[in-house]
């Protein structure tokens, strides 16, 4: 079998119902990107466990997904916290027997701040949730990963990442720069072991996130994409359903851009 086709895969049809009996973890899965995330593999009959700090929100979006025909969990966790996170994967594996996927959605760009203006706290914080978090996660999940020879990790950067976000959110920009390479290591090194690591670059996407951006910086931003909206959580959700599938398992490292065409300078 050559490497990065998984044996586990071959007799598996590119069917509507590859999801079922399979699970996911997500990160941020209370809000925005994440949880839309998490009601689409709902739909497609996977097991979801709905990480995120805000543990009430975790429980809404597991209570809406029992409604379907899925099973959730919700964890209440601080991603930047190691030994939380080392429990938080214990306890999906225990859950479901297994935790197949790992979608790092957690994440933020604190406030917008000049170059200048960037504090010790803005900047460590920025760090510990959008590089820190994704580590504590990948370094967590791995092993559980090689032991089952599959995995797919996908983590969310941010197109930021190509722009450098100068004048607002530079800090910002240069921790996805990090996740895009953290990605890129991760699924080179780990590619024997049947895993596959994706980032996903966004564009400006239609979420609680944006609520941090004055409504100039929104304006701006829309006005700079080619389709002249925001793009939806949604949008992103299919991305990662599509990564985690067969559909395509040739696909590792890199990141993808999903931005209406471009855009935000
Ligand atoms: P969101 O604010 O709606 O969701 C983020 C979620 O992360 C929230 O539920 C929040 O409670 C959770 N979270 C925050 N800190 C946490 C922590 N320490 N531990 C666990 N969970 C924590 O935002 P979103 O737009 O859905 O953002 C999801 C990801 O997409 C983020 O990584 C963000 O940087 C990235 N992104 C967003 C956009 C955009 O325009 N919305 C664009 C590019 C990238």
């Amino acid at each position: 079998v050559p490497v990065g086709y998984n044996e586990r895969n071959t007799n598996m049809p590119k069917t509507p119902d590859f999801f079922q009996n399979r699970t996911i973890l997500i990160t941020g899965g209370a809000s925005g990107i994440g949880r839309a995330t998490a009601e689409i593999f709902a739909r497609e009959g996977a097991n979801v466990i709905v990480a995120d700090i805000d543990g009430n929100g975790a429980n809404t979006v597991v209570e809406s997904i029992r409604q379907t025909n899925s099973d959730a969990k919700a964890v209440a966790v601080d991603v930047t916290d190691r030994p939380a996170v080392d429990d938080m994967i214990a306890a999906g594996i225990e859950a479901f027997g297994g935790i197949d996927y790992l979608f790092n959605s957690a994440g933020s760009a604190g406030r917008r701040s000049s170059f200048l203006e960037i504090d010790a706290d803005l900047w460590r914080q920025t760090y510990a949730l959008n590089v820190d978090g994704v580590f504590n996660t990948m370094q967590s999940i791995l092993p559980h990963m090689m032991e089952n020879r599959y995995g797919v990790i996908v983590n969310i950067a941010s197109m930021a990442h190509r722009r450098g976000g100068a004048g607002h959110s530079t800090h910002y920009a240069s921790s996805k720069g990090a996740v895009v390479t953290l990605t890129m290591g991760v699924a080179r090194e780990f590619v024997e072991h049947g895993i596959r690591a994706v980032s996903i670059s966004p564009g400006p996407i239609d979420t609680a996130f944006q609520s941090t951006s004055s409504p100039e910086l929104k304006q701006s931003m829309t006005d700079d994409v080619p389709m002249k909206r925001m793009g939806t959580p949604q949008e992103i959700g299919e991305m990662v359903l599509f990564i985690c599938s067969d559909a395509c398992e040739f696909m590792t490292a890199d990141t993808v851009y999903i931005n209406g065409g471009g855009g935000f300078r």
